[in-house]
Formats: structure tokens, C-alpha cells, sequence
């Protein structure tokens, strides 16, 4: 553990800095919410992203990992390990901005804006890295298998919420397509004749129960009916469920898959239908949240007016910031900008994420971001010491409670 201490001369430049980055961060988070954009089409949003940063002296380079929308800015001569502020931007389809992903990016940007002109760029190593596509792909998950937090040594990404919080949790997520093929007849007059694949899907449902029982603490296994029949006087021969399957770690999630494997064989089993298990898209890894990033974090927070809370009442979900987690010390802090019934997705929290509370709040916690990045920075030895902590980190989420 660390003591963060935070030079009085960086606080004032960064202080000073501060307004001008202030300014840029509210227009981004106002423009980003006035034209929102959902995954993978954020066209918009990263090129004025990366238009903004490139004003301020950052090298951009678009459309790394293979994704149009995602973008690796960089500022500084430094050889030491960079400060990451990752940027999400996508919208949610209908609702606009409902998990407030435009205030994401504007609290990285005035963080690094305010960071980098604070510092002198033979001492400063400040990445922005723009992550398309949270609400669907996962976009993080390609752009680290393609190296884009290479040299990262520390990684913010802040999430407005209905409550602040230092460290947030989410579990590993596996979702799966399961098709049951059967066989068609009539009904009525010949279902002998038939092999029912809606009976299949409705036991893997019903293996649910029992199965939930026994899986280990914190899973779940959710699913709903996408394809169940064309009539109800013909047997079905072909029905899809869609299920997620989540679990505390990485081991625990493939328990729960191997156990659900066996749901469905047995569903096959006892009607006949052949099932087929298709994973979508990529795993997502829970999220461990680097105590250390936390500590600083909680500082620097309380320094720009943050209130924190640390009653025990976060839902889990799952993110695709689990993925970055497991290979770099990184920190998920939460920022209320809605009252704590007003719940992401919601009509409510996209009209919360345009307001002026909202700015006002996503304003302190960049500000921390960048004190906190100052600090990283300017501290001889941390980023082994921050190393050295993710590797204790990474074991203990493997311990059983
Ligand atoms: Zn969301
Ligand atoms: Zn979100």
C-alpha cells in the first residue's frame, strides 16, 4: 500500500490547466449526448475525440485493433510506463446516452488535456485510449489481443452511476446460443411422428432451478426464449434460447458452463432433439479493482469534492473493463449523477447524463483522474510497486471465499 502524497507544484499546475481542459470535457460529454451513437457506428464522437486531442499536442492513431471507432492517443517523451484514461463512447439503441458513456469520455479527455498540459512532455507518458462498443462486442477484448495497452502501466475509466464509489465489481460473462433441432408433425394428429425441440429448450429452463442451486456462490444463469415454435398445431422443430452464464472468476464460469453442457445433453437426451451451443461474442473477465489505483483515487476524489460511498449494495453486472483488469492495474470508480432509484438504461439516467449535475460531478472526478495520474507519473518506482500488487491481486481472485 501506498501513501499518496501529491507534490504541491503539480496540484497547482494541473489547477491551473484545469478551466481550459474543464471547458473542452463539458462540450465533448454535451456534443457526444446531443448526437449519440451505438456500438461500432461512433464515427462521429471518435473523430472529434480524437480531433480535440490532437489540438492539444497528442499523436492519434485511428481505427487501431481492427475497429474504425477505437483510437490510441498519446502525449509525452517518457519512457516509463503510460497513464491510461480509457474513453467509452457508445449510445444505447432508442434510449441515447442511458449509461452515460458520453461523460466517460469527456471526464478522460479534461483528465489527460489537464495532465498533459501540466506536465512537461519529457515527464509525461498519457494515453487516451478510445474503446468503442461496450454495449455489445466488448470492444476492449480485441484491442487487447491486438496490443493496444501495450506500455500501459495504470488505466482510469470512470462510470457515472446512481451511487460514487472508489472500487466496483462485475462478474465473468459467457453467453450462449443454443439451438434444438427436432423434427416437424401435426400436432394433434400425428405427434408420435415428431420430435419436439420446444420440449427440449423448456428442460433446459426447468434444469435452471436445480442447477442454480448448485452452482458455486455469486453465479447466475439467465435465459430467455428466442426462437419456440411457428403454430401450436405443428410440433416445433427447431427452437433458440439465448443464455448468460456468469460466476465469480475465469475457473468458476467454465464449472458453470461444463454443468450447463450437461443441462442441455440431458434435454437431448430425454426428447430426442439434437441441441448446439454457440458461444456469442467474447468472455468477459470479472473485474479487479487495484487497491493501490483505489487509495489514489480516494484521495484525490475526496480532494475535488467527491463524497464516496461504501454501503454494500452494487448490483453485478458484467463489462468488458473485467478483460483490461486481468492484464493491467486499472480502476473503475463510479460517480452519482442520478438519485440512486434512477437506474442505468433508462430514459431517466439518458436525460440525468445531458445535466448540469451530471457535468458538474463528471468535472471533479476528472480532475481527480488527473491529480491521480500527476501522482502515478511523478512517483519514483509505482508502477513496479502497482505490478507487484496485480500479480497478488490476480492470485486471490482465484482463492475460494
Ligand atoms: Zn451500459
Ligand atoms: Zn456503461
Amino acid at each position: 500500500m501506498i501513501s499518496p502524497s501529491l507534490p504541491a507544484g503539480l496540484i497547482a499546475k494541473i489547477d491551473s490547466a484545469f478551466p481550459a481542459a474543464a471547458r473542452e470535457a463539458r462540450e465533448l460529454a454535451l456534443f457526444l449526448h446531443r448526437n449519440p451513437e451505438i456500438s461500432l457506428q461512433e464515427f462521429k464522437s471518435a473523430e472529434r475525440i480524437g480531433q480535440i486531442l490532437s489540438a492539444a499536442g497528442f499523436r492519434v492513431r485511428p481505427g487501431i485493433g481492427g475497429l474504425k471507432t477505437a483510437f490510441r492517443a498519446e502525449y509525452g517523451r517518457s519512457k516509463k510506463p503510460a497513464v491510461a484514461f480509457l474513453a467509452e463512447y457508445d449510445a444505447l439503441p432508442g434510449l441515447g446516452h442511458a449509461c452515460g458513456h458520453n461523460l466517460i469520455a469527456g471526464a478522460s479527455v479534461g483528465a489527460a488535456l489537464a495532465l498533459a498540459a501540466a506536465l512537461p512532455p519529457e515527464n509525461a507518458n498519457i494515453v487516451v485510449l478510445g474503446t468503442p462498443a461496450e454495449e455489445t462486442l466488448g470492444g476492449k477484448i480485441p484491442l487487447l489481443a491486438a496490443r493496444a495497452f501495450a506500455g500501459v502501466g495504470a488505466a482510469f475509466l470512470a462510470h457515472p452511476s446512481n451511487q460514487t464509489r472508489v472500487h466496483s465489481r462485475s462478474l465473468a460473462l459467457v453467453s450462449l446460443e443454443i439451438t434444438f433441432l427436432g423434427k416437424s408433425s401435426h400436432a394433434a394428429a400425428a405427434p408420435e411422428k415428431g420430435i419436439n425441440a420446444l420440449d427440449a429448450l423448456i428442460q433446459v429452463f426447468n434444469s435452471l432451478g436445480p442447477l442454480r442451486a448448485k452452482l458455486p456462490f455469486g453465479s447466475r444463469a439467465d435465459g430467455i426464449i428466442r426462437e419456440g415454435g411457428r403454430a401450436p398445431n405443428i410440433i416445433p422443430d427447431r427452437t433458440v434460447g439465448a443464455f448468460f452464464l456468469r460466476a465469480r472468476n475465469l475457473p468458476l464460469l467454465e464449472a458453470v458452463r461444463r454443468d450447463f453442457g450437461r443441462c442441455v445433453r440431458a434435454a437431448e437426451i430425454s426428447t430426442g432433439a439434437r441441441g448446439r451451443i454457440l458461444q456469442q461474442g467474447f468472455v468477459y473477465a470479472p473485474f479487479l479493482s487495484h487497491p493501490s489505483l483505489g487509495e489514489i483515487f480516494e484521495k484525490t476524489g475526496t480532494m475535488t469534492g467527491l463524497k464516496f460511498t461504501s454501503a454494500e449494495t452494487q448490483g453485478l453486472g458484467s463489462s468488458d473493463i473485467g478483460n483490461v483488469s486481468q492484464a493491467l492495474p486499472c480502476l473503475h470508480p463510479t460517480y452519482a449523477i442520478a438519485s440512486p432509484e434512477t437506474v442505468e438504461h433508462s430514459r431517466e439516467f439518458a436525460r440525468a447524463a445531458g445535466e448540469e449535475k451530471a457535468l458538474r460531478e463528471m468535472l471533479k472526478v476528472a480532475r481527480a483522474m488527473a491529480y491521480s495520474g500527476g501522482f502515478i507519473l511523478s512517483r519514483p518506482g509505482l508502477f513496479q510497486l502497482l505490478q507487484k500488487e496485480q500479480k497478488l491481486l490476480i492470485k486471490k481472485s482465484l482463492l475460494p471465499l
